[in-house]
């Protein structure tokens, strides 16, 4: 299928918003242009081989070679001003390179008597463009010892090509500003839903809310498990296509599934909750298809120019077009790290709250004065063995903790959040207290001698 056709069919077959259809890459308008620029082109004897063959000249300053710039000197910074310029060894007024056609030379010629007066020289265009006034030299052998011979730099004036690339650079515009649009739509809600899973899951509204928040738990790490949308993995780090993340997607939902995480949801608010994450992921999913198939269109037409004018502009454009987020592709990542820190945190991970030492809960929390924080056993032991450094950053603080370095917050926060955690931890601290006061064989069971 040609790659038009299959664009127009994959926009009407995702399902994407009309909005987002009207604003994909006009590629059939696009196509229509690019022959307008090659007609320009061939009627000035500049087909695609005569471009070709002229771009694959080494860069001998005696024979002619072309240069493309796709930023040419504008001063509207909306507009794209492309400039194609030669630079021609003429003799006796006469272009020599052997290669050119008749229809080029002829072309060339006319073109050099009509242009003279805004003429520079090579030198002039290797050197800094603006210093060298516009007539400089023209009569003066520049390069070769023959005394009629010299380079001269003619702009090809074109009008198809800058309507083409306008039309290009104004709808890739127009899809940033619908991207940047959508993503801050999503963000809203991604904060809003965060909202609602915080309020709903206060351990302080009952035993309903300490449930859920416990299901919540397991739902995000299965997500962040999942890594839908952005690998932290060293195998495969990085964004992730539309079809990965759909893949990754339906691991998390069947993660979910089998664990009947949903089911053990208690209050409505969370169910709903629930759903409203999945179809944000959904709608996730559609923004980054959508990118990728406009991004695709993009790179074609942009070869489709290469093919039919040997202008070579296909590497160029991505780097000289104004593109923050279409051609950048930074949406899964800015919404990623969006969702860990309005979303997903909201739920905290058990993870965030563990000593670095004993990896259990880190109660209770000694806040050192680097900042770091530790259970208060691991940091007793520590100072025992006449240990003075943060095992984190080294710095002098063990020996200074006292009293005050109790967390107090923190202690109520885990004992809120991580109820289970902490009384298991808090069991561990004694029963490990007690063999150190009574000895190895020291057990908790109940003391059976009456
Ligand atoms: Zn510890
Ligand atoms: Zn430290």
């Amino acid at each position: 299928m040609k790659f038009a056709q299959e664009f127009r069919k994959s926009l009407q077959q995702e399902g994407f918003p009309q909005k987002w259809v009207n604003s994909a890459v006009p590629y059939g308008q696009l196509k229509k242009c690019l022959k307008k620029v090659t007609n320009e082109l061939q009627e000035l004897g500049l087909d695609k081989d005569t471009l070709s063959q002229l771009a694959t000249t080494p860069k001998d300053p005696s024979t002619v070679a072309f240069h493309y710039h796709l930023d040419g000197k504008t001063t509207d910074s909306k507009h794209f001003r492309p400039r194609l310029t030669f630079f021609i060894h003429l003799k006796d007024g006469v272009a020599v390179d052997a290669k050119l056609t008749p229809t080029t030379r002829d072309f060339l010629k006319k073109i050099v008597s009509r242009t003279e007066d805004i003429s520079g020289s090579l030198a002039d265009e290797l050197g800094n463009e603006n210093s060298v006034p516009a007539s400089y030299n023209l009569e003066k052998p520049l390069l070769s010892e023959e005394e009629s011979s010299l380079i001269q730099k003619i702009e090809v004036p074109l009008v198809f090509d800058g309507e083409f690339f306008d039309i290009l650079q104004t709808d890739v515009s127009n899809l940033d500003a619908l991207q940047e649009e959508e993503q801050d739509k999503l963000g809203k809600e991604i904060v809003l839903l965060g909202r609602d899973i915080n309020m709903a899951t206060k351990p302080s509204k009952g035993r309903k809310a300490r449930v859920d928040l416990e299901t919540w738990r397991e739902i995000f790490e299965l997500y962040l498990d999942a890594r839908v949308f952005f690998s932290t993995l060293e195998s495969d780090h990085g964004a992730r296509t539309s079809s990965q993340a759909v893949e990754q997607l339906r691991w998390f939902q069947t993660q979910v599934l089998s664990r009947k995480l949903v089911h053990s949801l208690k209050l409505d608010n969370s169910r709903q909750a629930y759903t409203r994450f999945l179809s944000m992921n959904a709608l996730l999913v559609q923004i980054l298809k959508f990118q990728e198939i406009n991004n695709l269109a993009v790179t074609k037409i942009l070869k489709k120019f290469d093919k039919r004018t040997s202008l070579s502009v296909s590497r160029a454009f991505p780097v000289t077009v104004r593109s923050n987020h279409l051609l950048a592709g930074s949406v899964a990542k800015d919404l990623c790290a969006q969702m860990s820190t309005e979303l997903i945190s909201v739920v905290p991970q058990l993870d965030d709250y563990l000593c670095p030492i004993c990896f259990a809960v880190a109660y209770w929390p000694v806040r050192l004065e680097c900042q770091h924080i530790f259970c208060s056993r691991c940091l007793v032991k520590m100072s025992r063995k006449g240990e003075r450094f943060c095992p984190l950053c080294r710095a002098d603080v063990i020996m200074r903790a006292s009293l005050e370095n109790f967390d107090s917050t923190r202690a109520a926060f885990l004992r809120e959040y991580f109820p289970k955690e902490v009384k298991e931890k808090i069991r561990a601290n004694e029963r490990e207290r007690n063999r150190e006061i009574f000895g190895p064989d020291y057990s908790d069971s109940p003391c059976s001698v009456m």
